[in-house]
């Protein structure tokens, strides 16, 4: 070969492996490029790439690996020679093993490299050509590992980014939009509809009973129970629907484009709410049971003369979710299982509801409630007992009925402060009057207790404290339960009736017949009496379907050793009815109407 040819080898293998180093940012791309037309280029039997390993503690004892190790590239042997060699001061040497030469580059702050061929060695010229590609080997080798940290960081990054991104927005449980989405989800879809004179709905749509659920199955199934909801109200929906959830089992529905005019779009609206009610009427089947739920749902639909449009968008999204919630609230409190759109009598409503709300602390501060008693008579007609009943005038809202205030008192948890009252003044009326007990004009004096206040942990305690200020026989008093008392836990009910029966404090089932009328609770609960519902005492001489019910009411609770008690006679016609029957008590208009305590008190020592 003459010297010109083998220049041009010398430089066209140069060239060729040169072009290799840089051409990718992947490392390992690059070095099996490289090493590729080493092998071919000088003719090896392998060639080996060896990296440093991460600087141990003693910075000297530097450890080098294989980096494209294959089986039979390397052995222990070359790993010996590579790390001996890493520790002397020299580019490059050669060391000869059988009939194999190795020989071995640094390429500084990155590794080493191993050439082995066989039989014969490479040219020293060939060997001074290669050795500057080393430097740019090790150049090329920091860039690619510089760019891999870089991707790594920012993939890192982005993926932190969508990790919050998706905190922010999204409800982590069922993976919907959250409140924060939903907001701005509706105030774009507000400006959509005034700009194209479409119409929209916000659904505020509400589990019935999930606190029970929840409570009485576990939290596992009250999660479960929602995801599994989540994605029948999604069956429901178009994708451009917007579902959230706002709250434990609150979900906000958005529906864009439900028409042009008001009518297609209640239409519209009340299709997508029957599909969602019909999505309850079987059981939910969960992985360990099955429950029974329902939804209340609340409709507003927008535009809307009741939306303020001179407020900013966000205030009008806000007032406009008030709205849908208001429709929910009414409907859950009438009859569940349904929904309502809203209508501006609802709002006059809400307001004097959450003024209740406020005056009632007042009331309780001030002592502004009085008790009034309604006597009880016997089939002669003779009084034999008394129900207290609340009354507040309020100076702002003037006279607000028990059937008002009781329940707003339930939800905001006044009624457990005003029950005490309540309780504690009675205590202190029976305790100036123990001759009417004595005298048997009385057998007892009874109070109502909500269930709120009936199953709030304390209840026993603070009823026992109240009651043992006081030193007369307990059974003057009687507590008057609804059935919602035991609807929650039954057998944490008859522990806390129990717990006071044992004080000599006994119970009375009122509104029997009103509720869910299990006869199983009259046999259950560790009762003394129950109160039949008025609806089934009004008329009763003219419907004799109602006969058939009363009667079979007094009949079981002879059954189970109970006195009847009937509420409500109104008429004389009524009561005759009720002559030959085998009821303890009567209370209604007919005989007495709730009694001031003045007239109260005035009215026993007239009784014969
Ligand atoms: P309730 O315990 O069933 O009380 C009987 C209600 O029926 C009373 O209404 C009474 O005035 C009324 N009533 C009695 N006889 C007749 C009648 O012949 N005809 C008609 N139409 N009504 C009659 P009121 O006083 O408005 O109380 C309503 C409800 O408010 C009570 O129903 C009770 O659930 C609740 N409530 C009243 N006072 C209290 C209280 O101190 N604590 C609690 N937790 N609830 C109370
Ligand atoms: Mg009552
Ligand atoms: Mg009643």
């Amino acid at each position: 070969m003459s010297e010109m040819t083998r220049t041009l080898q010398i430089i066209s293998i140069q060239h060729e492996l040169a072009m290799s180093i840089g051409l990718d940012l992947n490392l390992d791309k690059m070095l099996q490029l490289f090493l590729d037309r080493a092998k071919k280029r000088l003719s090896l039997r392998s060639a080996v790439v060896f990296k440093e390993a991460p600087r141990s503690r003693n910075d000297s004892d530097i450890l080098c690996y294989p980096f494209n190790h294959r089986p039979d590239d390397t052995n222990d042997w070359l790993t010996e020679q590579v790390y001996e060699f890493s520790h002397l001061n020299v580019q490059s040497v050669c060391r000869q093993r059988g009939d194999s030469y190795y020989y071995l580059f640094k390429i500084p702050k990155f590794g080493a490299i191993s050439f082995e061929r066989k039989r014969t060695p490479i040219d020293d010229i060939v060997l001074n050509a290669l050795m500057p590609l080393f430097g740019r080997l090790a150049v090329s080798c920091q860039a690619c590992l510089e760019h891999q940290n870089l991707v790594d960081e920012i993939s890192n990054r982005k993926a932190v980014e969508e990790q919050l991104r998706l905190q922010t927005y999204q409800d982590v449980l069922t993976g919907l939009p959250n409140r924060k989405m939903l907001n701005i989800n509706l105030q774009s879809l507000l400006t959509n509809a005034q700009q194209h004179g479409q119409y929209g709905a916000v659904f505020f749509i509400d589990l019935d009973r999930f606190k029970l659920i929840n409570d009485t199955l576990g939290h596992s199934v009250g999660d479960e129970l929602l995801i599994n909801i989540t994605s029948k109200l999604k069956a429901c929906i178009r994708r451009d629907d917007t579902l959230a959830r706002v709250g434990g089992d609150e979900f906000i529905l958005l529906l864009g484009d439900i028409g042009q005019t008001e009518q297609s779009a209640v239409g519209k609206a009340t299709k997508v709410a029957d599909k969602m009610l019909g999505l309850t009427r079987d059981s939910i089947e969960l992985s360990r049971c099955a429950v029974f739920t329902s939804f209340s749902i609340g409709i507003a639909l927008f535009p809307s003369p009741e939306l303020n449009v001179n407020k900013s968008i966000a205030e009008q999204a806000k007032q406009l979710i008030k709205h849908a919630d208001i429709a929910m609230y009414k409907i859950k409190h009438t009859s569940r299982n349904d929904y309502l759109f809203y209508r501006h009598e609802l709002q006059v409503m809400s307001t004097f509801r959450s003024e209740v709300e406020q005056r009632l602390h007042v009331a309780l501060r001030e002592e502004a409630f009085e008790l009034y008693f309604q006597p009880m008579v016997n089939v002669a007609g003779g009084v034999v007992a008394a129900e207290v009943l609340l009354r507040w005038h309020d100076e702002k809202l003037g006279w607000v009925g028990p059937q008002e205030f009781i329940p707003v008192a339930e939800e905001c948890g006044l009624i457990v402060e005003i029950g005490q009252w309540v309780l504690r003044q009675t205590c202190v009326l029976i305790s100036q009057h123990l001759d009417w007990f004595a005298e048997g004009k009385l057998r007892y004096i009874s109070i109502n207790i909500s269930p709120r206040q009936f199953s709030q942990p304390h209840f026993v305690a603070q009823v026992l404290e109240i009651i043992e200020e006081f030193t007369f026989p307990h059974s003057y008093l009687r507590l008057e339960i609804t059935e919602g008392v035991a609807m929650e836990n039954i057998n944490s009910a008859i522990y806390i009736m129990n717990a006071l029966i044992v004080h000599e404090l006994f119970f009375m089932l009122d509104d029997f017949g009103s509720g869910y009328s299990s006869l199983s609770y009259l046999h259950q609960l560790p009762l003394k009496s129950v109160k039949i519902d008025r609806s089934f005492v009004s008329k009763i001489d003219q419907n004799t379907d109602n006969q058939v019910i009363v009667e079979a009411i007094i009949y079981i609770s002879q059954h189970f050793s109970l006195e009847c008690v009937v509420e409500g006679i109104e008429t004389s016609d009524e009561y005759v009815y009720f002559h030959e029957k085998d009821v303890a008590a009567i209370q209604g208009f007919h005989f007495f109407k709730p009694l001031p305590v003045g007239a109260f008190v005035k009215l026993l020592p007239s009784l014969g």
